[in-house]
C-alpha cells in the first residue's frame, strides 16, 4: 500500500513537515539521507556551532543539538524515519514511485526538502586529486580544529553570511585569517559583518579571487588575482575554506520538476506547490533568497498542511 505522504530530506524543514503530519495521524515516512550531497543527516546546521536566531533558545544551541531534538520530536509523533538517500522518483506514476538506496516504495504524495550543499572553487590545486581535503575544505566548522590549523594563516572565500561566520570561528584557532571577497562590498548581514571588522585576527582581501593553491602534501599558499586588474599576490595559508554560497540538491529528479535557472525547484507564490501535483517542495532546496532554518522550517509546516489538504482533496 502507497504511504499518504513521504518526506525526503532532514533538515529544518523536513522535520517539521514531519512533525505536522504525524500529529495530522498521516503516518509519514522520512528517508533523511546516508551522507546525501555530501552532508549528514539532520542537513546544514551538523556543520556549524551556535544558532543564535532560532526563536525559543535565547541562549543560542549548537546546530547538531537542534538538529537532534527536531528528529527526536519526529520520531515522538510517529514519524518512521530511513536512514537513506533516496536517488529516483517516478513522477509519471501515481502513486508515485520512490527508489532509495536499499527501499523502494509508494506515496500519494512527497515533500521535497532536500535543502543545499556548499560550493567549491576548481582552480588549479583545489581538485579531489591535488590539495582538497589536504588543507582545503568547505566547512570550516567541521574542520578547522585539526592540528595542522593551530596557529597558522587561513583564508576564507566569500563575503556571506558564512564566510563571516566562518573567518570568525576560525580565529579561535588561527594566527591569523584572510577573507579573500571578489568584490568591495559585502553581502553578509550588518550585525555578523561587524563582528568580523571588528576582529583584529582577520584581514580583508578585498576584490579578489583565487587563482592557485600551491602546496605538496598539504596546502602551503594561495594565489589570488585582482579582480580590477590590479595584478596578483600570493599568500601563505596552511587552510583554505570556500563560504562562497551552495547548490539546491535536486539533481535526483530528473528533470521531472521544474526548476529555475540555478536547479532550485519553483513553487507556486505563497504555496509550495510544485508544477507537479501532489509534490510540495520546501526549505532552501526552493528558497534561494533567505535561507535560514527558521523560514525552512515555516515552509516545511506550510508543505504539511497542503499536503493534507491534498490528500483530503482524492479521498
Ligand atoms: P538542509 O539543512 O539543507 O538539509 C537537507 C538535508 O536533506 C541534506 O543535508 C541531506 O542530509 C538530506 N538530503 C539531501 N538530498 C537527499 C536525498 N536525495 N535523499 C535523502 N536525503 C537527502 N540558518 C539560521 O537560521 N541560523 C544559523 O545560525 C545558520 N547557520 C548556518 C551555518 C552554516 C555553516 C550553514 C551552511 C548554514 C547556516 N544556516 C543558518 C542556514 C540553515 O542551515 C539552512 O537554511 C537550513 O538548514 C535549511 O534547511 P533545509 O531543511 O532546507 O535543508
Ligand atoms: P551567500 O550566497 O549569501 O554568499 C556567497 C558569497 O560567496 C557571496 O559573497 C558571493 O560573492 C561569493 N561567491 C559566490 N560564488 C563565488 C565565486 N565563484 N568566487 C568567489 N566568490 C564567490 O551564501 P552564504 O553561504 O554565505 O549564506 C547562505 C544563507 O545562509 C544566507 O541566507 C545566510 O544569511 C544564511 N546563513 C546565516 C547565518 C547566520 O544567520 N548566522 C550563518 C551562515 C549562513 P558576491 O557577494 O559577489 O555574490
Amino acid at each position: 500500500m502507497a504511504h499518504k505522504i513521504v518526506i525526503i530530506g532532514s533538515g529544518p524543514a523536513a522535520h517539521t513537515a514531519a512533525i505536522y503530519a504525524a500529529r495530522a495521524e498521516l503516518k509519514p515516512v522520512m528517508f533523511e539521507g546516508f551522507m546525501a550531497a555530501g552532508v549528514a543527516a539532520g542537513g546544514q546546521l551538523t556543520t556549524t556551532t551556535d544558532v543564535e536566531n532560532f526563536p525559543g533558545f535565547p541562549d543560542g544551541i549548537m546546530g547538531p543539538e537542534l538538529m537532534d531534538r527536531m528528529r527526536a520530536q519526529s520520531v515522538r509523533f510517529g514519524t518512521e524515519i530511513i536512514t537513506e538517500t533516496v536517488n529516483e522518483i517516478d513522477m509519471s506514476q501515481r502513486p508515485f514511485k520512490i527508489v532509495a538506496d536499499s527501499t523502494t516504495c509508494e506515496a500519494d504524495t512527497i515533500i521535497l526538502a532536500t535543502g543545499a550543499t556548499a560550493r567549491r572553487l576548481y582552480v588549479p590545486g583545489t581538485g579531489d586529486d591535488e590539495l582538497w581535503m589536504r588543507g582545503i575544505s568547505a566547512c570550516a566548522v567541521c574542520d578547522g580544529a585539526l592540528p595542522m590549523f593551530r596557529d597558522q594563516p587561513l583564508a576564507v572565500i566569500g563575503g556571506g553570511d558564512s564566510a563571516m561566520e566562518e573567518a570568525t570561528f576560525l580565529t579561535k584557532y588561527a594566527s591569523k585569517v584572510y577573507i579573500v571577497h571578489r568584490r568591495d562590498t559585502l553581502r553578509a548581514s550588518a550585525i555578523m559583518q561587524q563582528r568580523a571588522l571588528d576582529n583584529p585576527k582577520i584581514e580583508f582581501v578585498w576584490s579578489h579571487q583565487l587563482k592557485q593553491a600551491k602546496g605538496d602534501d598539504l596546502l602551503k599558499s594561495i594565489v589570488v588575482e585582482s579582480t580590477k586588474g590590479e595584478g596578483e599576490k600570493e599568500l601563505e595559508v596552511a587552510g583554505l575554506f570556500f563560504a562562497i554560497g551552495h547548490k539546491p540538491n535536486t539533481d535526483f529528479l530528473n528533470g521531472q520538476l521544474k526548476l529555475d535557472e540555478d536547479k532550485y525547484i519553483v513553487t507556486t507564490p505563497g504555496t509550495t506547490e510544485t508544477s507537479v501535483e501532489g509534490v510540495f517542495a520546501c526549505g532552501d532546496v526552493q528558497d534561494k533568497k533567505y535561507r535560514q532554518a527558521i523560514t525552512a522550517a515555516g515552509s516545511g509546516c506550510a508543505a504539511a498542511l497542503e499536503a493534507e489538504h491534498y490528500l483530503a482533496g482524492l479521498s
